[in-house]
């Protein structure tokens, strides 16, 4: 163990076993039937558990293939060479143990993760800022990057409102939800008086990747957030991403895995109506009944279905109300280009991006994942990944030329780049996190008897975000129906669940 992560073992940062009563049987004692709406990970982590456990699942995902926001879609290039096309770069953080553990059963030395170098945050005002390179854990890592950050210098550092910036060493899953929710994040920013440059480069990035504007993110949320990914992390900011596409990777071998323990995957069907009983209707007209109902679909998806089966509504008002009101956040949008020539060979495989108005980060696809690299390999070109986390609504191509030329900005070697092909996509499936919601966010629990709800927009008592939400909101939803049926339950791992000054900022 490194210096570092020893520091933050003495400061109480280290992984936390939640949830262990897995003490019943290892199956369930009687026979069990689950339907899982949604096949994305929540869906997915969901049916793993209870399949594992002698649980008959089915899961009904209504795209033609599993994966949700983590999916890939065949494609073809102009050269005839196939392609499976992800739905945009993931980063897989080391601290995401439940998403990991879910992962293991396919690959127990999860090898299709490789290591990504570095985490650099560009900018066209100021020079980068290294965040992939700081001690790997709390507190040695917010104190390397204050020391060392070229965007803060003493005087900076001095200025800084201390007491503003306090709730971001102690958060407390009760009193920040209770103090911060109705303050938006851009207001939380701006009260700790930062400079206009340590703000753009070491913030506002990471407030962008959750898919919401600053001005209409929960200032909890954003705590919540930098506790999770940087000051309650045992692991570092280090991340590793598949060198395959996610179908390959992910899907079809997890598709397997279930199957081969009994249990059915429908795609391309998809969920119209609910009913109690359970009874799910599909587009196709088969209605599907089972005891127990995990609803593991998008934030908009959510909201129609519910808004689409009265009879459910009228069983669970409560559901049904907060389901309305928590609805998805602004578009995001992916653009991905095969270059005929490469990029300068120093650039960073992923790097963040500051202060364009629409570019938030570049990833290089062909220095990656296998299909790209070969195709790259044989032809001197180049695949580049340019995303925007909350952008405008606009066409995606549209977008796409922004981000190009916002790119060149940075890199001036690509504005003479010929484009061989390009795939864009705008998505608004991100849950909303927006000041004064998370009293009423939806959780795994419902009012809907032996109905559960999961994804990455429902409320999870771990600190978690993004895939790691899903997946954990996906297991808490299996563990729910284990426990009642009478069966173990699958162990939940966590980050410290209270920030490193929570106990000294109590009431
Ligand atoms: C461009 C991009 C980049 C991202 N980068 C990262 C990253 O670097 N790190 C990270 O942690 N997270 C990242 N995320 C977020 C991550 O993808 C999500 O948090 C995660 O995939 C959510 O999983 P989920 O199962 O909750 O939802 P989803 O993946 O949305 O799955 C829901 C599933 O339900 C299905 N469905 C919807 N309606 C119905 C219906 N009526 N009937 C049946 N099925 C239905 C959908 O087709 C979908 O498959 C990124 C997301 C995007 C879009």
């Amino acid at each position: 163990m490194d210096g570092a992560r020893l520091l933050g073992r003495l400061f109480g940062v280290r992984a936390e076993e939640v949830d262990p009563d897995g003490a019943g049987p290892a199956r369930v004692p009687v026979p069990v039937e689950v339907v899982v709406v949604g096949g994305g990970i929540a869906g997915m982590s969901a049916a793993v558990v209870l399949a594992e456990r002698g649980v008959r699942v089915t899961v009904l995902e209504g795209a033609p293939r599993l994966g949700g926001r983590l999916a890939a879609r065949p494609e073809t290039l102009p050269d005839g060479t196939p392609q499976l096309v992800d739905h945009g770069f993931h980063a897989f953080f080391r601290h995401y143990y439940n998403w990991r553990s879910i992962l293991r059963r396919i690959d127990p030395a999860l090898r299709f993760l490789r290591p990504v170098d570095g985490y650099p945050v560009l900018s066209a005002d100021w020079p980068p800022e290294e965040f992939g390179r700081l001690p790997a854990a709390p507190p040695a890592n917010l104190l390397a990057l204050l020391v060392r950050s070229p965007s803060l210098r003493p005087r900076d550092l001095r200025a800084i409102d201390r007491r503003a910036a306090l709730p971001l060493l102690a958060y407390d899953p009760d009193r920040t939800y209770r103090d911060h929710d109705g303050a938006t994040a851009r207001q939380l920013l701006d009260g700790l008086r930062l400079t206009d440059r340590a703000r753009a480069m070491l913030f506002e990035v990471f407030a962008h990747s959750f898919f919401n504007h600053e001005a209409d993110l929960s200032a909890a949320e954003l705590i919540a957030a930098f506790h999770f990914y940087f000051l309650g992390n045992p692991e570092g900011l280090a991340f590793d991403a598949p060198d395959l596409d996610h179908d390959t990777a992910v899907w079809r071998p997890l598709a397997t895995h279930v199957e081969n323990l009994g249990a059915v995957v429908r795609t391309g069907d998809p969920a119209v109506e609910i009913r109690p009983g359970w009874q799910v209707r599909c587009a196709s007209g088969r209605t599907h009944r089972s005891a127990f109902l995990v609803v593991a679909v998008d934030p908009p998806a959510l909201r129609d279905l519910v808004a689409a089966s009265p009879l459910l509504a009228a069983t669970a008002p409560v559901l049904a109300g907060q389901v309305a009101g928590h609805g998805s956040g602004p578009p995001y949008a992916v653009a991905r280009f095969w270059f005929g020539g490469d990029v300068a060979p120093g650039r960073a495989v992923f790097s963040g991006v500051s202060r364009q108005p629409t570019l938030d980060s570049i990833t290089l696809y062909h220095r990656l994942e296998r299909g790209a690299r070969r195709w790259a390999d044989r032809t001197g070109g180049s695949v580049v990944e340019l995303h925007a986390y909350a952008c405008p609504d606009l066409p995606a191509a549209v977008l796409a030329d922004r981000m190009r030329r916002e790119l060149a900005a940075l890199w001036p070697e690509t504005a003479g780049l010929p484009v061989v092909d390009l795939r864009t996509r705008v998505g608004a499936r991100a849950p909303a996190f927006r000041p004064g919601a998370a009293a009423t966010r939806p959780g795994v629990h419902t009012d809907a008897d032996r109905l559960y709800l999961a994804g990455d927009g429902i409320r999870a008592d771990l600190p978690s975000a993004l895939m790691e939400r899903a997946a954990t909101t996906g297991i808490t939803a299996a563990n729910q129906i284990l426990r009642r049926v009478g069966a173990g339950t699958e162990p939940l791992r966590s980050v410290p669940r209270r920030g490193l000054l929570a106990g000294r900022n109590r009431d």
